[in-house]
């Protein structure tokens, strides 16, 4: 978490406030909060939550990340990265979401971000409260601003624990979404040939 959140005794408080959710539980169930399994729970909580929102911390890398450019020689076709594996926080219901974000951009004057910064952007910005559009956005936006492509597009499919978890209505529905920028928008064929690669890195 960040410095400024660190400074509020995060950890702590997480914990005080998951004793008293087991707390809650166990007077509403019968079941006995002072068993042996639960006694650390709260701290194991407190332990995976900063690992799950560790993005927040990572934000600064952004600039970094985004500068580490190469140039080439007129690449005008499209650059891509799929298959990226990502693990977030749904912030409506505080369940794990997870799936693959496809990346692909057209470079604009030789501009070229090395591909291991990609699957780090992705991973700064899924480890957070998250809704799945605003990942998806939020990836887009950034290559967009700091690549200045010709055109973006942003895949992500996700699973999302709280729907699935449930069994409601579509317990095997996967969410997919979408952020089309430039060249992607304003031709259709491009897009199409994208979700083609896609396709390609699913053999
Ligand atoms: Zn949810």
């Amino acid at each position: 978490m960040s410095r400024e959140v660190r400074e509020c005794h995060a950890d702590e408080r997480i914990q005080e406030v998951c004793r008293e959710f087991i707390n809650v539980i166990a007077t509403c169930t019968g079941d006995d909060p002072k068993r042996e399994g639960l006694l650390d729970t709260p701290s194991r909580i407190a332990d995976m939550y900063e690992f799950l929102l560790s993005g927040y911390k990572r934000e600064e890398e952004i600039p970094k990340l985004m500068s580490r450019q190469f140039e080439e020689e007129d690449y005008n076709q499209i650059v891509s990265v799929t298959g990226i594996d990502y693990f977030s926080l749904c912030e409506h219901h505080l369940a794990p979401f997870f799936g693959k974000v496809h990346v692909g951009y057209i470079p604009q004057n030789k501009k070229v971000v090395g591909i291991s910064k990609i699957p780090r952007l992705v991973d700064i910005f899924a480890r957070r409260l998250q809704q799945q559009e605003r990942l998806t956005h939020e990836i887009a936006e950034t290559l967009d601003k700091y690549l200045q492509p010709k055109g973006v597009i942003v895949v992500v499919e996700g699973i999302h624990l709280c729907m699935r978890s449930r069994g409601v209505e579509t317990p095997n529905a996967t969410m997919k979404t979408s952020a089309v920028r430039g060249a992607f928008r304003n031709d259709p064929t491009l897009e199409q040939k994208f979700y083609e690669i896609i396709k390609m890195n699913n053999l």
